[in-house]
């Protein structure tokens, strides 16, 4: 690694690597930090795998538009690139008048998110959709599918290596400064501690992205980026179930709740689970019990009659990089290019939850027009970059 680099991305997550595969071309020197052994091991492969079509979020949100432009490009990534997935469809499902109230309203926000084919379902259509499922009322959404989130990230991985970049795994960043025209990096690696110059840093450290916003001296209080853990829990479900529905059935979101509701999840092995449940928590711990079990069976069981307390079985954990805290207003994708606070070179990807797997392509999109943004306005960095220790 040279004493200088074109972009430095902190963080090899999907969203990370998908901007790696955007910003990177002959010529530019980008590298990709991570500080886990491999790509991918945090929220990028705990999580559903669906690819949203776009209905929850506020019209005009970077969450609705990233969504809505994320799902049409995977599926053409997909397509193209013998990316594992199934345009499988979705239902959300009413179980009362009052939740009748709240799908209609989703219908509405849906439809003005722009999203492909959203309809109601009269209940004659429902029961011939999912015949198992209880339920009065249902909004079908055709474009909602599963994807493998693995090869997805090994596409992004090989593509951005194809153009050139490096992608550095078990090497943490541990501090950022600024210097004229671009940062001081320390990282932590196998062999010591180093550091580098880069004329662009684009902060993609999921859970840990305020931390590292932090690290370049942003207030984060006062600029609203501080991170909450919101855990998830997952339980499989087995007993031959899955073979009773056809497509991924969700409730009617709770007001004030974190999460969508406790919700069917397929896999593309054609497998079963139930979550994830949406509980915060102050640290990252991936451990399971079956202390939820009661409570995932009791939520299931109000449009999966057919569910049996012995079919769960606790399966994995996600944490969600949350900017609320809970019962708090809609808060929005933070992507940051932080001119404003007079760090040029520097963008900060911070609360990047669901439906960030959807987004990743299209976030990459908007990242990588920033990028070149601050690369055509960019002088080189005039200052040696003294070793910390020889790496
Ligand atoms: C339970 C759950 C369910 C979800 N379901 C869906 C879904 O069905 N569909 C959907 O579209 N989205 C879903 N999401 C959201 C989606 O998973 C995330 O938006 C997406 O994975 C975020 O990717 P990321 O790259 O930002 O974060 P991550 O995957 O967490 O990657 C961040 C990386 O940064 C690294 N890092 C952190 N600090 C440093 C440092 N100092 N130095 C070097 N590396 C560092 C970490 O090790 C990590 O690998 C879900 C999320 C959760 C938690």
């Amino acid at each position: 690694m040279s004493d200088q680099v074109d972009i430095t991305i902190v963080g090899a997550g999907v969203i990370g690597l998908a901007i790696a595969s955007q910003v990177a071309r002959e010529g530019r020197e980008v590298y990709v930090l991570e500080k886990n052994e491999t790509f991918g091991r945090e929220a990028s492969s705990r999580n559903s795998e669906v690819i949203h079509s776009g209905i929850y979020y506020p019209k005009d949100s970077l969450k609705a538009k990233t969504c809505v432009e994320g799902n049409a490009l995977l599926y053409e990534l997909c397509q193209k690139h013998a990316i594992g997935h199934r345009r499988i469809s979705k239902i959300i499902v009413a179980t009362d008048d009052t939740e009748v109230n709240e799908l209609e309203k989703l219908w509405e926000r849906g439809k003005s998110n722009g999203v492909e084919g959203l309809r109601m379902l009269s209940r004659q259509e429902l029961r011939k959709l999912e015949p198992n499922v209880r339920a009065i009322a249902a909004i079908f959404s055709p474009s909602t599918g599963i994807i493998d989130s693995w090869t997805l990230m090994s596409y992004f991985v090989g593509k951005a290596r194809d153009n050139g970049a490096h992608v550095a795994c078990r090497t943490k960043v541990i501090g950022i400064d600024r210097m004229p025209g671009g940062c001081k990096v320390s990282v932590e690696d196998r062999d010591g501690y180093f550091c580098f110059a880069t004329k662009v840093l684009i902060n993609c450290a999921g859970l840990h992205s305020d931390e590292v916003a932090g690290m370049v001296g942003i207030d984060l209080a006062e600029a609203g980026y501080k991170l909450h853990y919101c855990r998830g829990e997952y339980f499989s479900v087995g007993h031959g179930k899955s073979k009773l529905v056809s497509r991924l059935i969700y409730p009617v979101p709770r007001a004030g709740e974190p999460g969508l509701g406790i919700h069917v999840n397929l896999d593309l092995g054609g497998r079963m689970r139930l979550g994830p449940n949406a509980s915060y928590v102050d640290r990252i711990d991936y451990k399971l019990d079956d202390s939820q079990k009661r409570a995932f069976y009791d939520l299931a069981a109000r449009f999966l009659p057919f569910i049996e307390y012995d079919d769960l079985e606790p399966e994995m954990v996600g944490i969600r990089a949350k900017l609320d805290a809970g019962g708090e207003d809609f808060r929005d994708f933070v992507i940051s290019h932080e001119y404003d606070r007079g760090l040029p070179e520097f963008i900060n990807l911070i609360g990047i939850e669901s439906p960030g797997l959807t987004s990743a392509p299209a976030i990459a999109r908007y990242v990588g027009r920033q990028v070149e943004e601050v690369l055509s306005k960019c002088s080189v960095p005039s200052r040696e970059v003294e070793s910390l220790s020889s790496a």
